[in-house]
């Protein structure tokens, strides 16, 4: 996939999903990068609405001003930052250049060495040459080599923890595949793919096969994918590790990779456990696509896959999901990393009122006509359902606490909600997965999709 294709489809996954910030953040990155310094300021600003005051975009702004020569918006931009107790020693970095186009070379050589003093990583021979500091700074406590990264991981002594607090939780999984509905096939290839190899690692081990290594969950959003990972962590009696896209961003200026090594170790620490990566594609993405600190996150994020040696990831399942598996790098998909897609399709309606009922369950309610409410749904997957039991029940409360008795939720109270809703997620999927696959399956990799993708239009 080209650069410009690439942006397209981010810039599409932007408009689909307005309110997601990482998303938004990731798109004024790339666009900065790509040399569209006008529409990634707006799509900073637009991630400003969305985060006021952080400020990485803020200083993605300012960079954005600098490229388009308005180097005194920028120094406005930068100076919100003035008031924050540690600012990111990049905004240094654009404050410098910003002075440069100014034409202030001095007061752009102090601001430039001194944010490379804080963060050596920093440096920028180009932008050292133009203010006549030397590149690295002349206090530099060790400049890292990009591949420096993958030996702190793989070299001996390499089991620093990163930070002592974790950074996102264990949980013990209160779900199984009993809760999952439908999916019987997916569910089958779970089991042969991840489950056995563990329960009977003798078996397997005959055949030169091992417990371990990943898997890729691939489908539209809400189709269940995190429902599914968070079920084989309960199926195995295994702790369930939730990394969100958020968990990782946030922490993608400066220290993410080091981050990303202790979620592993931690992982390792807990073993057996499900290590579960959402929306994955945004950090393994195609290398074309990324630019300076997402690809040292790649990096890491391969070097953690593989592990020290053969053992390093013994008893830990990674798994991934992603609304977009087009994108991610095939680097990701060799044996032992995410080895395995599978497609977590929407429900039909078997697995409609399969799901249906076990979102009902416990909760008061009549008889349901489930093949009826199953049949109102074409379209629905599991997140809308919920969605729509979610609504049904909140207005049900208002009448129970008329009546003062709790009321049943009757098959009429979901209709009337069913009714109220469109759900266009599945099908606007379909169409740009259509786009995707339908052009790139030389090698069958896409082959489970296509017979969704014949009759969506
Ligand atoms: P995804 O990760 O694919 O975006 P989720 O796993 O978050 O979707 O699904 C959203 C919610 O929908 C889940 O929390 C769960 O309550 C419900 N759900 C989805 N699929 C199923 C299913 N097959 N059986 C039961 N509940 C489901």
């Amino acid at each position: 996939m080209g650069e410009s294709s690439a942006l397209d489809a981010m810039r599409e996954a932007a408009r689909l999903s307005p309110g997601n910030f990482p998303l938004r953040r990731l798109l004024a990155d790339a666009l900065l990068a790509a040399g569209h310094p006008t529409e990634a300021e707006a799509a900073y600003q637009a991630a400003l609405l969305l985060a006021p005051g952080n400020p990485d975009v803020i200083i993605g702004i300012a960079e954005s001003f600098v490229r388009q020569g308005k180097s005194g918006a920028a120094l406005i931009a930068l100076e919100s930052l003035a008031a924050e107790p540690r600012p990111p020693a990049r905004a240094g970095i654009v404050a410098a250049m910003a002075l440069l186009g100014d034409g202030d070379i001095a007061a752009a050589a102090d601001h430039y060495q001194h944010a490379v003093s804080e963060d050596p990583t920093l440096a920028d021979p180009d932008l050292a040459a133009h203010v006549g500091a030397p590149d690295t700074p002349q206090t530099a406590v060790h400049t890292q080599p990009e591949d420096a990264q993958r030996v702190r991981v793989g070299g001996a002594g390499a089991q620093d923890d990163g930070p002592a607090e974790p950074i996102v939780d264990a949980q013990r999984s209160d779900v199984t595949f009993v809760d999952v509905a439908g999916m019987e096939e997916v569910k089958d290839t779970l089991r042969m793919k991840l489950l056995l190899p563990f329960q009977k690692p003798e078996l397997f081990a005959a055949y030169g096969k091992k417990a371990g290594g990943g898997l890729l969950l691939y489908g539209p959003p809400g189709s269940g994918k995190t429902h599914l990972a968070r079920a084989t962590a309960g199926e195995l009696g295994a702790d369930f590790i939730d990394v969100g896209l958020a968990d990782i961003l946030d922490m993608w200026v400066g220290s993410s990779e080091r981050n990303l090594h202790s979620i592993f170790q931690m992982a390792r620490r807990r073993t057996p456990c499900v290590l579960f990566f959402d929306e994955v594609d945004a950090l393994a993405s195609r290398r074309s696509d990324m630019r300076g600190h997402s690809r040292h996150i790649i990096n890491q994020f391969l070097a953690e896959l593989d592990g020290v040696d053969d053992r390093a990831n013994e008893g830990i399942l990674v798994l991934a999901a992603t609304n977009a598996p087009w994108y991610v790098d095939t680097a990701f998909r060799r044996p032992g990393r995410f080895g395995e897609m599978v497609f977590v399709p929407p429900p039909d309606t078997r697995a409609r009122a399969a799901i249906l009922e076990i979102l009902c369950r416990g909760k008061p309610t009549t008889r349901l006509d489930l093949d009826t409410l199953a049949a109102a749904t074409a379209g629905f997957v599991g997140a809308d359902l919920r969605g729509v039991l979610d609504q049904a029940i909140e207005s049900k409360l208002v009448d129970s606490i008329h009546a003062g008795y709790p009321l049943p939720l009757t098959t009429e109270d979901l209709l009337r909600v069913i009714r109220t809703v469109t759900p266009t997620a599945v099908r606007e999927w379909l169409l740009t997965a259509r786009n995707y696959v339908l052009h790139a399956n030389e090698s069958g990799v896409w082959d489970e999709l296509l017979p969704w993708l014949r009759d969506v239009r």
